[in-house]
């Protein structure tokens, strides 16, 4: 499968939950012992026609923000390699963190696309909060919510023009 899309950001804002309403199956985690392959959930899913395959980052990390940090950096950097598109989530309840910009710098320098997308966007008095999200320099904004499916479908039809 060439088509990968590598969900990255920090803990808490809805990859799991966007992961998983994405995906049709998962695949077994192929490899048990390093900490890296721990961190990350495969699956496969479909837009349209066109299949991919979805990294979740993240998914076992435990620990103070420094592990936090160093591990999701790591997440980070094998995304910018391997992915084809890199969903980079963030969440409009919180606004922008430190933690948000650090990704934010690591992925502007990458030359593979990055999609700035805003997860909880529950309804649309949230909309105008997630423009503050411009501020990371990443480009146009994917207001989504992983929880009712809303801005879901434009972002896919977007991400799969890739593939
Ligand atoms: P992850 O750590 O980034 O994988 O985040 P999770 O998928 O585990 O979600 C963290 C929390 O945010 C959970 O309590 C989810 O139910 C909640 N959550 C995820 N997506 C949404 C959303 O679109 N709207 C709201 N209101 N909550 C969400
Ligand atoms: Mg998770």
């Amino acid at each position: 499968m060439s088509n990968i899309i590598a969900i990255v950001g920090r803990p808490n804002v809805g990859k799991s939950t966007f992961f998983n309403r994405l995906v049709e199956k998962r695949k077994a985690i192929v490899d048990d012992f390093s900490g890296v392959t721990r961190d990350r959930h495969y699956g496969t899913g479909e837009w349209i026609g066109k299949h991919f395959s979805v990294v979740d980052t993240g998914g076992y990390v435990h620990g103070s923000d420094d592990i936090y940090e160093s591990a999701i950096r790591e997440q980070v950097l094998i995304a910018i390699d391997e992915a084809t598109v890199i969903l980079f989530m963030v969440d409009v309840t919180t606004g922008v963190t430190d933690l948000d910009d650090e990704i934010a710098s690591l992925l502007r320098r990458s030359k593979k696309p990055v999609f700035m997308v805003v997860n909880k966007v529950d309804n649309t008095n949230l909309h105008i909060e997630a423009t503050a999200f411009y501020s990371l320099g990443l480009g146009d904004l994917y207001p989504i919510s992983s929880m009712t499916g809303s801005g879901t479908g434009e972002l896919l039809d977007e991400v799969v023009k890739h593939f």
